[in-house]
């Protein structure tokens, strides 16, 4: 059997392509350009990678970009400022803190003084609870762009078994809060789940977002299975270095229906989702129709 890869490069690039329309019919039709704002605070050079690619896609869908880099001893109180600041903004429509924040600041405090309606990344309290309860609210990127995806690839979800391996608050949990509210019967696996591979044995939908390269080989899935691969991990082999995803593609690929790569699957959806929520929250604050 051979897997049918699900190319998240080519999906974002539609996204981004429908945005960037949305985009130039707002700025046309109401003379308004949304903006987003991003703040860096530090030197972590992944966290450099994303700020700068989120910067560029922003500029290219004809967004307005504010970048706010800090350095690394920036004191709590000039990053609440900050984001105080940005709220108050009328030209920033949607915030982004990127994270993680230096030790020493408090992330639960900033990211929940971001205004709710400009927490672009769904992190606020609110947000989480919004969506815990089914009700509108900002989406969380990531498992957002999941989601658009298994919904391209299946159509209906309803019903159909779905294994998310991780429980963070920024993919494991509001991913399967998507799933459930699509009517999966939702199973959250982490690190003391019992017999992980039997029970990911049982997923027709396999989610995995642990952060461990190439732990869920063919082992773990169910033929025919649809397995979104959420894992970005530097490794390096043969000398050379690499990005590989939490699971083993090779074995995987053999056995499942579709599976995303790495990279070039969930990454790229991401981003397109960050622009896609940014719009949606310039729609909300000036009380337009939102983009479908
Ligand atoms: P976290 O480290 O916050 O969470 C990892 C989760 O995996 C935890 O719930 C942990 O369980 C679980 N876990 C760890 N080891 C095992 C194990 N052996 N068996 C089962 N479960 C395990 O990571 P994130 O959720 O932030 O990110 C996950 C991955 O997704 C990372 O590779 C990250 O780089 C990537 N990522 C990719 C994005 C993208 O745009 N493509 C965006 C965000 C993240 P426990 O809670 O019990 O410790």
């Amino acid at each position: 059997m051979t897997a049918k890869v699900i190319d998240g490069k080519v999906f974002a690039a539609t996204v981004r392509a429908q945005v960037q329309a949305h985009v130039a019919k707002l700025k046309a039709d109401h003379g308004i350009q949304p903006g987003l704002a991003v703040v860096l605070v530090g030197e972590d050079p992944a966290s450099q990678v994303y700020v700068r690619n989120k910067h560029a896609s922003t500029i290219e869908v004809g967004m307005a970009s504010f970048e706010h880099r800090l350095p690394e001893d920036t004191s709590e109180a000039d990053l609440l400022a900050l984001v105080n600041s940005l709220n108050g903004d009328p030209k920033v429509h949607a915030i982004l803190v990127q994270l993680p924040l230096p030790a020493h600041l408090n992330s639960e405090l900033i990211i929940n003084t971001i205004d709710p309606a400009k927490d672009v990344d769904g992190f606020h309290i609110s947000n989480v609870g919004l969506l815990g309860t089914g009700q509108k609210s900002m989406v969380p990127c990531t498992p957002l762009g999941c989601l658009m995806m298994l919904r391209d690839h299946h159509g209906s979800l309803a019903g159909l078994n779905a294994v998310v391996v991780g429980r963070s608050n920024i993919v494991g949990k509001p991913m399967a809060q998507l799933l459930l509210g699509d009517s999966c019967t939702v199973t959250i696996a982490h690190s003391r789940t019992k017999d992980l591979a039997a029970v990911c044995r049982g997923a027709d939908i396999l989610v995995a977002a642990v952060g461990r390269p190439e732990m869920i080989t063919g082992d773990y899935v169910k033929p025919g299975a649809t397995v979104i691969d959420v894992g970005i991990n530097r490794i390096e082999r043969d000398g050379k270095n690499k990005l590989v995803g939490d699971v083993h593609y090779e074995s995987a690929a053999k056995v499942v229906g579709a599976i995303t790569p790495v990279p070039g699957g969930v990454g790229p959806m991401t981003i397109a989702c960050l622009l896609a929520n940014a719009l949606t929250a310039c729609c909300r604050a000036n009380g337009l129709p939102e983009p479908k």
